[in-house]
């Protein structure tokens, strides 16, 4: 049997030793390297995974760490803001990607306590036009790393005012009268407030917040087409008030919006985005809970199987999934049981039909 390389798909000849069955093959040593930081949360480490492994992995999913431990240890919890934890994440994408530090090193770094002046030193070996942007944002933001410096007491940042100011509120406000005012707001209204701070600084919704799901970005193809879709939202912004799209928001009228501010052939290019809006947020298919899973557990989505999804939900509703599927993909016939629907729903092949809805909050 052919073994491919988990890293490039060449053929392997290298397995490696750590795993149980089915082991991991690749196709050299650089590659079982630069593909380690991940491949150590399917292995069987022996020693307990530290958390510069968990970063290292966040930034090979250009995600923020989603272990409260990992957050806390590289400063994510305190840089706080949605802005600073977007530099911060690019700072380390800079360290692990480009300059090549392996998280062994960071994770030492972090015990000695010398992580701000390691990553100093590391990008300032590099000619200052390859530093990138988000090391100079370092430079004046040691304290998120440096537990010797005092944050700023203030922490109203931009991306947060400017969503405030959309808002409605007003430019003076303090973080504590800003959190004040947002506790007393209903569920649906700081959803849609956190998705518009999103928004205001160029940024869109990751599949872990539940607003990837109810702003239907489950729906685009990959995280590339993620970017017309924001982009489309970002054109709303700048034509409605916050008023307006919270109320669309809530009474599930998005669609309608975008259509009466002349966003309607722009809304029609973005495939199945009315199959979530017309009913976000009380409701959505449980496709796309299925999708957000795979892409929870797997980083990205295979681009080659490219499945309408649903066609996909209506082949499980109508009991056809296992011959759905396996149209696309070669399957076990031991999978066929465990793809069979004992609920089908009588109209279940409507596309337009009670398919299984899930309650966001479920
Ligand atoms: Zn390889
Ligand atoms: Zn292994």
């Amino acid at each position: 049997m052919v073994h491919l390389c988990q890293a490039c798909d060449e053929p392997a000849t290298r397995r490696c030793s750590g795993c149980k069955i089915p082991a991991a093959w690749y196709c050299s040593e650089k590659c079982q390297r630069h593909r380690w930081p991940l491949h150590i949360f399917e292995c069987n480490p022996t020693k307990p995974i530290n958390t510069a492994y968990h970063l290292a992995r966040a930034v090979y999913q250009d995600r923020f760490p989603e272990d409260p431990q990992t957050s806390l240890d590289y400063g994510f919890k305190r840089a706080f803001t949605v802005e600073n934890q977007s530099k911060l994440l690019g700072l380390y994408i800079g360290l692990i990607l480009y300059i090549k530090v392996e998280p062994k090193t960071i994770h030492r770094w972090r015990l000695k306590g010398t992580m701000a002046e390691e990553i100093k030193s590391a990008f300032e070996k590099l000619p200052q036009s390859n530093r990138g942007s988000y090391y100079p944002w370092f430079l004046q933001n040691q304290w998120v790393i440096n537990l010797e410096l005092t944050p700023p007491t203030n922490p109203v940042d931009e991306t947060l005012l400017r969503a405030w100011q959309y808002a409605g509120g007003l430019p003076t406000s303090t973080r504590e009268e800003m959190d004040a005012v947002k506790a007393s707001w209903p569920k649906h209204k700081q959803e849609c407030f956190f998705f518009c701070t999103l928004l205001l600084s160029s940024w869109h919704p990751s599949p872990e917040q539940a607003a990837w799901l109810n702003f239907s970005f489950c729906t685009c193809r990959d995280e590339y087409s993620e970017t017309p879709l924001a982009q489309l939202y970002q054109r709303l912004i700048a034509l409605s008030s916050f008023d307006k799209i919270y109320m669309a928001y809530k009474s599930s009228e998005l669609i309608a919006l975008f259509d009466c501010k002349g966003l309607k052939h722009d809304q029609e290019q973005i495939h199945h985005l009315d199959d979530v809006l017309a009913r976000s947020p009380y409701m959505h298919k449980s496709v796309w809970d299925l999708k957000q899973h795979v892409v929870l557990e797997d980083g990205c989505m295979i681009p080659s199987i490219a499945v309408n999804y649903v066609k996909l939900h209506e082949a499980a509703i109508g009991g056809r999934l296992f011959e759905y599927v396996g149209g696309f993909v070669k399957l076990k016939k031991k999978l066929k049981h465990l793809m069979k629907n004992p609920y089908l729903l009588p109209q279940a092949t409507s596309s337009s039909g009670p398919a299984i809805m899930l309650h966001c909050e479920a």
